[in-house]
């Protein structure tokens, strides 16, 4: 069962063929055979995982059963889940239990999936290989055959890992600069950064509260569409919440692609581009023009500029968001302190990781006067121009489509000591976060043995035409179904 997707499943349990208990208890058993050599679950949530797929089946049998009953899934370990712990990866957070659930996970309970467990992420998700979570790095399936540890991208990393290796079919994730798409990428599955607003931030935790978007991750676009149904949706508890109607996503996952304006960003396929990816890219766009589709060159003129404004603009609001981690209330507090500055101190010190002071130093900096104009508000000016580019694109084309990651998985340790060379490894992703349209990544080819993702990139709320894009693609292509050795 492990191998089949959320629609699968969802028929298999409905038929009767087998329980959400035993499905439940085939994944919890693969989690603990399995998971020592990816570390993709910080947490694993047997007992309570047993408990609702009891239930679930429970709501099945009394003929209440709905798409999501009894189907496991897992939870990126930034959302909070009551009385389950919840860490972002950070050993500020290693012993906090949240008295609540996120919107997201809320969602999730009541329409009765079954929650193995909390995946592994970067610290308060900073990062682009999952090597800087307090819990270890996550190690990816693709590679590991041949005696390679390579990464699984970040900050998601635990969620792409844990899909691609059959461990979970699905998780939820967080993506604030490429942090679904570059996972999803780099471990040959599906993922989803809906526009900013379409997904409730309540109760996920804060890392840059302009750019942080909930999404989906999983093997094939009609489950995204499966899971964008459960999560998507106006929040009066999230202030930047978009109060607008829900589609069904998966109602128009088959309409035809006859027609379709697809523009190709020029300033993403350059130098930073292997010939190879580059390949791999462009053969999926081939394989759109099979569809219907009609391509064009199009372009982004400040997209050069990003990188360069998301590394003011995110550190300087994940500064103000980390200043609540104090000691006092929750979450790590340091041994004897001797006074209140001692204590705000020493907790800080000991309990955030290296990315994150980087972080949290840069933000201060930039925010600081003197400075604040020359970096926070020039990079406010740039983010205005980086989103009418897509504004301006989309007056012409449907879709845009582009490599997500310049380069495949990476080993491990291979970009820890050069933090900028990490920071381009969202090159192509963190464009979208600024402009706050929704994109996605589809598994499109391999290179040296890696997957490839293509990148496609819709207008504002247009989650439903990306849906229904990748799934015609996936339709006639199988890199979505290919599995690790
Ligand atoms: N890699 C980027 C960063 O480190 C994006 C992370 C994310 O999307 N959460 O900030």
């Amino acid at each position: 069962m492990h191998n089949k997707s959320v629609a699968e499943l969802s028929r298999e349990l409905e038929s009767g063929k087998i329980s959400s208990v035993e499905l439940t208890r085939e994944f919890l058993d693969r989690i603990k055979a399995e998971d020592s050599q990816y570390n993709s679950f910080i947490t694993v949530t047997e007992e309570q995982a047993m408990a609702d797929a009891k239930a679930a089946d429970e709501k099945r049998a009394a003929g209440k059963a709905e798409v999501w009953t009894g189907v496991p899934f897992a939870h990126k370990d930034i959302f909070c889940t009551n009385g389950a712990t919840t860490t972002a990866g950070s050993k500020m957070l290693a012993n906090f239990v949240p008295p609540y659930d996120a919107t997201v996970t809320a969602n999730f309970r009541a329409a009765g999936a079954v929650c193995l467990g909390k995946t592994n992420m970067d610290e308060f998700a900073m990062g682009s290989s999952n090597e800087s979570s307090f819990f270890g790095p996550v190690t990816n399936p693709w590679g590991l055959s041949n005696g390679e540890k390579r990464v699984p991208g970040g900050s998601s990393g635990g969620s792409a890992a844990a899909i691609a290796a059959r461990l979970t079919p699905a998780a939820t994730a967080t993506d604030t600069g490429g942090s679904i798409r570059q996972p999803a990428a780099l471990c040959g599955i599906t993922g989803l950064k809906p526009t900013y607003g379409r997904v409730s931030r309540f109760g996920m935790i804060a890392f840059a509260s302009s750019l942080d978007q909930g999404g989906t991750m999983a093997r094939t676009a009609e489950d995204n569409a499966l899971m964008l149904n459960v999560m998507a949706g106006f929040d009066p508890k999230d202030s930047t919440s978009a109060d607008r109607a829900v589609p069904d996503y998966t109602a128009t996952l088959n309409e035809p692609l006859k027609g379709l304006r697809v523009g190709l960003p020029k300033e993403y396929f350059s130098d930073q581009l292997s010939p190879a990816m580059e390949q791999q890219v462009r053969n999926a766009v081939k394989e759109y023009e099979k569809l219907g589709a009609t391509v064009k060159e199009v372009s982004l003129p400040h997209a050069k500029l990003a990188i360069a404004a998301y590394y003011v603009i995110a550190p300087a609001e994940a500064s103000a968001n980390l200043s609540r981690f104090d000691g006092v209330r929750y979450g790590y507090r340091c041994d004897d302190p001797r006074d209140l500055s001692d204590l705000y101190t020493r907790t800080r010190a000991e309990g955030f990781g290296g990315e994150v002071k980087r972080r949290i130093l840069v933000g201060t900096y930039a925010l600081s006067a003197g400075y604040f104009d020359a970096y926070y508000l020039k990079a406010q000016k740039v983010r205005r121009l980086i989103q009418q580019d897509f504004i301006n694109a989309f007056k012409d084309v449907d879709v845009l489509m582009s490599p997500v990651s310049p380069s495949p998985a990476f080993v491990q340790g291979e970009k820890t000591n050069d933090p900028v060379t990490m920071y381009l490894e969202d090159i192509f992703t963190i464009a979208v976060n600024l402009a706050g349209v929704p994109a996605m990544s589809v598994p499109a080819g391999f290179v040296d043995g890696l997957p490839v993702g293509l990148q496609v990139i819709g207008n504002y709320f247009e989650e439903a035409r990306l849906l229904n894009v990748a799934h015609q693609f996936q339709q006639v292509t199988d890199w979505h179904q290919k599995l690790p050795q």
